[in-house]
């Protein structure tokens, strides 16, 4: 079984730093045991990191939501040290909310490589880079099973986790953990 679980964005902005919640930090330690388990049954592990510049303020991004995060470089940036895991190379900075990069990559390793069984989602924010991330990964690899571990994800609202769990299963993505 090829299995690759995406650690999504669980970096320490998110979790409290100037977009921390409650909720994110309350996923930690469970999104650490699940990159253990992969780590530990061979699975492949792979992490994505919102990565921003001093020019933040000025991007799109920036200019709906006015809160500085996720500058490269900076300690809010990094991937937090419980969820980092063994490997730390697969990481694929990204400056908005998807990163093509990695569905890219994905699919080259299925169809090149070693074809992938299923590719899991778990991390943050629910709502917006989770959710990206799975409809962009679908979009690369129709016939691969997505999953989210709900129970491995929170959102920017408990409200707006409830509401993307609910997106992604009309769009045929396996949600568990709920
Ligand atoms: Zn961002």
């Amino acid at each position: 079984m090829n299995r690759i679980l995406v650690v999504v964005d669980m970096q320490n902005d998110f979790i409290d730093g100037s977009l921390g919640t409650p909720e994110a930090r309350a996923i930690v330690e469970r999104v650490a045991n699940k990159v253990g388990g992969y780590q530990l049954s061979g699975g492949t592990v792979v992490y994505t990191a919102d990565t921003h510049g001093e020019d933040y303020l000025n991007t799109q991004e920036g200019r709906n939501l006015p809160v500085e995060h996720c500058i490269k470089g900076t300690q809010g940036w990094q991937i937090a040290c419980a969820v980092k895991g063994l490997n730390q190379t697969n990481v694929y900075e990204k400056t908005t909310f998807g990163s093509k990069e990695l569905a890219e990559s994905l699919a080259s390793i299925h169809k090149n490589v070693n074809e992938i069984d299923e590719v899991e989602l778990v991390g943050l924010c629910t709502d917006i880079c989770v959710i990206s991330n799975a409809l962009l990964i679908k979009a690369f690899l129709p016939e691969v099973k997505i999953t989210v571990d709900a129970s491995c994800c929170a959102g920017v609202t408990p409200e707006s986790h409830r509401n993307a769990l609910q997106a992604m299963k009309a769009c045929q993505i396996n949600v568990i953990g709920e």
